[in-house]
């Protein structure tokens, strides 16, 4: 046997390409047999979206479900409908439960059909849009097109999809340094070249991405003021303004204000306006966080909430909460394109463009941020948009809104619960009366969750944890937030040993009542 190494360079397989026998591809080698296994894997999941109330929230996996995730690399493939039935047996109904309207957990948006279609058709086109001369890229500057109207940008407005709100807030301090930089070029020079340090300020209920986007973007998180807030949980702006001054008496350069429309305890709103204001008079950017909150532009009714919002230098929202995209679907968009730009494009010569053809075109995704493969995210949206319009898309948006007073009046009206922080939008954080290092509400949380019929989440509030009810959901109706006020007081009721003045699988059945699962 000859064993001296292969020439480098030498082909690698064995055999003669020419004489190989049968083609393989991917493919069906029934289509019709496909054909019928894929419908019905759609109208089991279309049942699936239509029958979210009569199942439990969230059920969690056993140790045998999981098992099933821990097999060796198959070898082999299997029949199609098998890989379809494991999904319905192992994966379908662990799912953690955001499309369900009780539901309440974090800020998740809920879905809907119209995009789980979108999604599955973008899968088939296999588009992929970091680049070149396709029709994804109209569709994605459409989406940029009509955010920047809804938002009150310019429309030659830059925007890009990115993951979520956290990327797209990652992406603003990248587009902030640039501008801060001038002519320094820190993409070539690094944050060394910067004359001094750049110093950005938000309020302290400001998402922690944004901590973590100063850590990776090398400005270091010390770098971040966090600005106290007022009663209402807004960005103090007198104290944002000492703040800006102290730092340029220290000689370090303020370079970014991030204003919250929407923050993601409790809903506050910052007054955008008046940062808008200060970000003009001290010549910085202004950044919106609106990852749920900036669609509150949508509705003529919250709208004014976020004034100020058309002001800002970029925006980082979200199409997969409020709007209900299915995940993922973040954006970001920014008003001076140019600037946009120059934080992220640069000359590769297989990126290079072309006056005609396939790799014709100007400004690409891949000029706008970091990924070059990246999937038809703008395809859900435009479904989600075309579809439903904007005035339901905003309505829907405003409903939660209306659920989440309800439970406010709810929880006010019951001597068992107190609220925790005002409600600016959707959001209603509160603890239990008498339970003053909220152990009470922690038990309450995790009981329901595991009781499968509602999931709200718990965050800490000053100190001390609070169950947090983040109503997003356009399924979440009246008879679902009473519902919900029904299971807390019977959680609590439990928790605490206390008699039960009826047994709670009595509790009325109906349109949003589901059971307590003991399964
Ligand atoms: C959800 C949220 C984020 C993070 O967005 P992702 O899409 O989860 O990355 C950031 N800021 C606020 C205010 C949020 O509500």
């Amino acid at each position: 046997m000859d064993r001296s190494p292969a020439p480098a360079g030498a082909f690698f397989l064995a055999g003669n390409p020419d004489s190989m026998s049968d083609a393989k591809d991917l493919d069906p080698t029934d289509w019709e047999v496909f054909r019928a296994q894929a419908h019905g894997a759609l109208d089991a999941m279309i049942d699936h979206i239509r029958d979210v109330r009569e199942r439990p929230v969230w059920r969690e996996a056993s140790a045998e479900v999981k098992a099933r995730f821990r097999r060796e690399l198959p070898l082999k493939g299997r029949d199609f409908s098998r890989t379809l039935a494991d999904f319905d047996a192992y994966i379908k109904p662990y799912a953690i439960g955001n499309t369900h309207p009780l539901f309440m957990g974090w800020v998740q948006g809920a879905g809907t059909p119209v995009g789980m279609v979108a999604e599955m058709l973008a899968a088939g086109l296999d588009s992929n849009c970091g680049g070149r001369n396709h029709i994804a890229l109209d569709v994605e500057r459409q989406i940029a097109l009509w955010m920047a109207q809804a938002f009150g940008f310019p429309p030659d407005a830059s925007g890009i999809f990115v993951t979520g709100a956290s990327m797209a807030n990652f992406l603003s301090l990248l587009v902030a340094r640039e501008r801060a930089a001038g002519g320094k070029n820190v993409r070539l020079n690094g944050l060394g070249a910067l004359d001094s340090v750049l110093v950005a300020y938000a309020s302290r209920e400001v998402h922690n991405c944004v901590r973590q986007a100063m850590e990776l973007s090398g400005l270091g998180a010390r770098h971040l003021r966090l600005i106290a807030s007022d009663e209402r949980r807004a960005m103090r702006v007198s104290d944002l303004q000492h703040a800006i001054a102290a730092d340029r008496a220290a000689g370090l350069t303020p370079f970014l204000i991030v204003g919250t429309a929407g923050t993601v305890d409790t809903g506050a709103i910052d007054d955008l306006d008046a940062l808008a204001d200060v970000a003009s008079e001290e010549e910085v950017w202004f950044h919106v966080d609106g990852a749920f909150g900036a669609l509150a532009a949508l509705s003529p009714a919250l709208k004014p909430l976020v004034k100020g919002l058309e002001r800002a230098d970029s925006i980082a929202f979200d199409f997969h909460k409020w709007l209900h995209v299915p995940y993922d679907a973040g954006f970001f968009l920014v008003r001076d394109p140019q600037t946009h730009r120059r934080a992220f494009a640069a000359d590769a010569a297989y990126l290079s463009r072309a006056p005609r053809g396939l790799a014709a075109g100007e400004t690409w995704p891949c000029d706008l941020g970091p990924d070059l493969s990246r999937g038809f995210r703008a395809l859900k949206t435009w479904f989600t948009i075309e579809t439903y319009g904007v005035e339901l898309l905003g309505a829907c948006i405003e409903q939660t809104c209306h659920m989440a007073r309800r439970l406010e009046a709810l929880i006010e009206a019951s001597p068992n619960f107190v609220m925790r922080a005002p409600v600016t939008l959707n959001i209603v954080c509160f603890g239990v009366a008498e339970d003053a290092d909220g152990s009470l509400a922690r038990e309450i949380v995790m009981d329901l969750h595991e009781s499968g019929e509602a999931a709200p989440s718990l965050t800490i509030l000053d100190g001390v944890p609070a169950i947090r009810a983040a109503i997003i959901n356009h399924r979440t109706h009246k008879a679902d937030i009473d519902r919900f006020m029904e299971l807390l007081e019977a959680v609590r009721r439990q928790a605490l040993r206390e008699p039960h003045p009826e047994p709670l699988a009595a509790a009325p059945r109906g349109p949003g009542r589901t059971r307590l699962s003991q399964d």
